[in-house]
């Protein structure tokens, strides 16, 4: 771990994308709803960017709470959700070049629905996926995700990597960027989505706002400092995408619907049948229905200013 030593004679660490100086931010409640914790954001004086002080939390925080192995409520709506969003990082890989038949890796591939898309979109696709509970769920489906960890993979000449999500929860992300290096063949690309801590929607969700998920998230990377990061790991950036449909539009109503007071994330939180909202928080939530078009609207303009809720970066080996 990349450390610096304060004025007091204290070991700080260092901004986890571009080496730079860390400071004091602010204090943020945790993103499970029953986690009574506080805690504090120390914030990078270069690129932006964002580290979660204090010790990752154990393997449990990754299958209770919003992780817990439960359908969600509204499946049928869940399910059309993402069927409608899950070509979206093809096209972004299609559009950087990518091929039909080209060899693909999801690293953490989850339930592996990208892996299937990308199956039947024509590419020759795979998932590894550390948890064995979402791994056995993808193989039930017919996915290919095998149960492995980052760390422990080994491959080669792959023309494309996914890390979906992936980067915000790892204490060390350029140690798996350098690895992901090697996975790749000369030109090979890699797609990584991390949500953006200089976005619109998380200035207005502030210490609300959905994607710190504190103590899970690790890093909150502004776009400069996931570009900086990508340089240090050997990649060459070629595009960061701020429209991201899969979460963005939800993320913004959601940051609307906390500067009225509603418990933070709730809607979220209830689709996960994890949240037991007071009546205060139904009556917000259904007076916030019309808020949606709104944080539509509101999103598509903050992309267009690039400073959408999440980031999608395609990057190149060079
Ligand atoms: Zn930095």
């Amino acid at each position: 771990m990349a450390r610096a030593t304060s004025p007091a004679g204290l070991a700080v660490p260092a901004c986890r994308a571009c080496g730079g100086e860390l400071a004091p931010w602010r204090e943020v409640a945790a993103g499970e709803p029953a986690d009574p914790r506080r805690f504090s954001l120390l914030r990078c004086a270069s690129c932006g960017s964002a580290l979660t002080a204090g010790e990752p939390p154990d393997a449990a925080a990754y299958e209770t709470g919003v992780y817990a192995p439960r359908p969600p409520r509204a499946l049928p709506f869940v399910r059309a959700l993402q069927r409608a969003t899950v070509g979206q990082p093809i096209r972004m890989l299609r559009r950087a070049g990518m091929r039909r038949g080209s060899r693909v890796l999801d690293a953490g591939a989850g339930a592996g629905r990208l892996v299937e898309a990308l199956a039947s979109a024509g590419y020759a696709a795979e998932g590894i996926e550390p948890s064995a509970r979402s791994a056995a769920l993808a193989q039930a489906a017919g996915r290919a995700v095998r149960p492995e960890r980052i760390e422990d993979h080994r491959d080669e000449g792959l023309d494309a990597v996914v890390l979906w999500h992936v980067l915000e929860h790892l204490e060390e992300p350029r140690a798996v960027l350098e690895q992901v290096l090697r996975w790749l063949r000369p030109g090979g690309l890699l797609l990584v989505g991390v949500p953006n801590i200089a976005s619109a929607q998380a200035r207005i969700g502030g210490a609300g706002w959905l994607h710190l998920d504190a103590p899970r998230h690790r890093v909150h990377l502004t776009p400069a400092g996931l570009e900086e990061l990508l340089r240090q790991g050997g990649l060459e950036p070629v595009h960061t995408h701020h429209a991201v449909w899969e979460h963005n539009p939800a993320g913004m109503w959601m940051a609307l619907l906390t500067c009225t007071g509603m418990a933070p994330g709730l809607p979220f939180h209830m689709l996960k049948r994890n949240a037991r909202p007071r009546p205060r928080d139904l009556a917000l939530l259904a007076a916030g229905v019309p808020l949606a078009p709104v944080a539509v609207a509101l999103e598509l303009a903050a992309a267009a200013a690039r400073q959408g809720g999440t980031v999608a970066a395609v990057a190149a080996r060079p």
